[in-house]
């Protein structure tokens, strides 16, 4: 099969390896689309581990090619989603039913070959069958959805209250369009680059800030009365953006970390933690999301047709990550096809 791999940090290459045999309870998936999510591209620059060389990318969709002996509920040909890991089965976290959780997940393209191939192989728990009708470009997107699902979960909008979500990349984007549906009255969304700020008001936003222009801090915040928002999600995963929760979220309010850093975070302002009694929340993955992601795609509760801005072939992957880094005008999130 053909498959990407990153040899080492910035250096991809398509090669011809050789194709994985699914095990006892594992089914090959033939892979139709998968997504460049911004991780990848941190493991592709080399700024979150990952044993080199390896298969890059975790959010696909494609069809079962081939059903191991033991494989009950899934058969060729059917369409499916590929959780981006799934647990152990065994540790005390899975045991608690939080495989979510689980230390020793299996993690695609971070701590084994992942999605950015003709195939992959997964064991059935990481499967869920998709409707037939969902395009495979926006079906490799609900991993992102699911990761949402368990967001919202963790922050639990309350009935009438504000929300605050910064960044409007496609998990942000995604969350825009939950948030009202799960009681929030009012959803502003910040950025900095406007045309993305203009998906975020095509898809639920109420109010928009731009944290490049002047005096943005006081007028969010009278966005809410000089109150604060209720709730706020950081999904931007810029190390400031973390930094002005703690200014833009209320007294007793919540806010949800829904990103991926670097590493430590300087000049986080300890004191307003205390002195506003936030709680501060944690989400990492989309374990236990999945069934809901694919109703709420299903239902046109989510829709993903704006966010999916282009397609390429998966030799074309090494300039799918350069759209991103360059932060391309109109490139949201980038289907491989390969
Ligand atoms: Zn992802
Ligand atoms: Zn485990």
């Amino acid at each position: 099969m053909r498959a990407a791999v990153l040899q080492l940090p910035g250096s991809l290459r398509v090669i011809d390896a050789e194709t994985p045999r699914p095990g006892r309870d594992e089914v090959l998936v033939r892979v139709k689309a998968t997504g460049i999510c911004s991780t990848d591209l941190m493991v592709y620059q080399g700024r979150q581990p990952a044993p080199l060389p390896i298969v890059p990318g975790h959010e696909a969709a494609g069809v079962v090619d081939v059903t191991g002996p033991e494989v009950v509920g899934f058969q060729e040909g059917d369409p499916v989603v590929v959780e981006a890991s799934w647990g152990c089965e065994v540790c005390a976290m899975c045991r608690h039913g939080q495989e979510a959780l689980c230390p020793d997940r299996v993690s695609q393209g971070r701590t084994r070959d992942g999605t950015f191939a003709e195939f992959v192989v997964a064991p059935t728990r990481a499967l869920h069958l998709i409707p037939p009708e969902l395009d495979f470009s926006l079906a490799q997107a609900l991993i992102s959805v699911a990761c949402s699902v368990r967001a919202i979960r963790r922050g639990r909008p309350g009935f009438g209250e504000r929300a605050a979500i910064l960044g409007p990349g496609i998990a942000g984007l995604i969350l825009s369009q939950l948030t009202g549906e799960n009681g929030a009255s009012h959803t502003t969304v910040f950025g900095t680059r406007e045309w993305r700020l203009a998906m975020a008001s095509s898809l639920g936003a109420n109010d928009t800030v731009n944290v490049r222009e002047d005096g943005w801090m006081e007028r969010a915040l009278s966005l809410t009365d000089g109150q604060g928002f209720d709730l706020v999600f950081e999904t931007s995963g810029d190390p400031q953006a973390l930094i002005d929760t703690f200014e833009l979220v209320r007294t007793g309010g919540r806010i949800v970390v829904f990103s991926i850093y670097d590493g430590p975070v300087d000049g986080i302002p300890a004191q307003l933690l205390y002195r506003k009694e936030v709680s501060l929340v944690g989400v990492r993955g989309g374990g236990g999301g999945y069934p809901l992601a694919i109703d709420l795609v299903r239902s046109g509760k989510v829709l993903l047709d704006s966010l999916v801005t282009h397609r390429l072939p998966l030799e074309d992957a090494e300039e799918g990550f350069r759209m991103m880094e360059r932060r391309d005008e109109g490139v949201q999130r980038i289907a491989l096809l390969p």
